[in-house]
């Protein structure tokens, strides 16, 4: 599978020169697997330009959403093909996330003015079971520790790579048993080969940042190392960090682990 990450700025998106090196629209990664429609996971800022990328006219697209906060779905009503005859968009996420009811109240007025059955395209919910499969990708989902619900996406390619997407993941409130889970989710069925984490605070600023919902660069080192990841990407970066702040933060971060970055808006890696 080919990935993009199309937004990786965490709780509202940031458009000055100074946070352009390493991206200012907020949570989107595109997903393009060997076989199969592509995949967006979550519906932030970034989400608007990835979409005008895509082959016309229009097909078949999945958007796996991991939560309904505002930064994860405010790239929604900006979706050009919702607004184009001939596209067919599946929007999935497990039960514990209230994906159809947060889409739907968003896209009505007041807060817009189309209506899903407005739009030119046709819109399809589906609630995720434990395993799904998507053209070349089977799609599993975890529960993890985050102000209302929030779910993590492990995507494993046949014959290909595997990846974890746990952005929104508060790591430090959870105990013992909570970071075994997750890490026997990494590992199993087989070591991620890469684990995309939100850290988007230091470990200084995360003492006075409890039950924002987050997580520090080196709980993401602790937790790439519990789950045997091959390789460490954070995200949700703090949009009060511009390039400057950022660079110094990622130089850090591979001290805590070698080898681990800060994705950055355009990164293209193939798995
Ligand atoms: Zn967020
Ligand atoms: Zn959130």
């Amino acid at each position: 599978m080919r990935i993009r990450f199309a937004g990786v700025r965490g709780s509202w998106p940031r458009t000055a020169p100074r946070f352009a090196r390493y991206g200012g629209d907020t949570t989107c990664l595109e997903v393009t697997p060997r076989e199969g429609p592509p995949v967006f996971v979550d519906a932030g800022t970034g989400i608007t330009a990835a979409a005008e990328q895509l082959p016309r006219p229009g097909g078949e697209l999945l958007l796996l959403l991991t939560h309904a906060h505002h930064d994860h779905l405010q790239g929604f009503p900006s979706l050009g093909p919702l607004y184009e005859p001939g596209w067919r968009l599946t929007v999935a996420a497990p039960e514990f996330v209230p994906a159809e009811a947060a889409v739907r109240k968003l896209m009505e007025p007041p807060l817009w003015p189309l209506g899903l059955d407005a739009l030119r395209s046709a819109v399809a919910f589906r609630r995720l079971p434990a395993a799904f499969a998507w053209g070349s990708l089977e799609i599993r989902h975890h529960a993890v520790a985050h102000p209302g619900g929030c779910a993590a996406y492990r995507l494993d390619e046949s014959g290909g790579g595997s990846l974890v997407f746990a952005t929104d993941i508060e790591w430090g409130t959870w105990d013992d048993a909570g970071r075994a889970a997750f890490a026997r989710f990494c590992r199993e069925p087989r070591p991620v080969d890469l684990l995309i984490m939100d850290g988007q605070f230091t470990d200084d600023e995360i003492a006075a940042r409890r039950g924002w919902g987050h997580s520090s660069l080196g709980e993401c080192a602790a937790a790439a190392r519990a789950g045997g990841a091959g390789r460490l990407l954070t995200t949700h970066h703090s949009p009060e960090r511009d390039d400057a702040a950022m660079a110094a933060v990622e130089a850090a971060l591979a001290g805590l682990l070698p080898g681990a970055a800060a994705a950055r808006q355009g990164q293209v890696l193939e798995l």
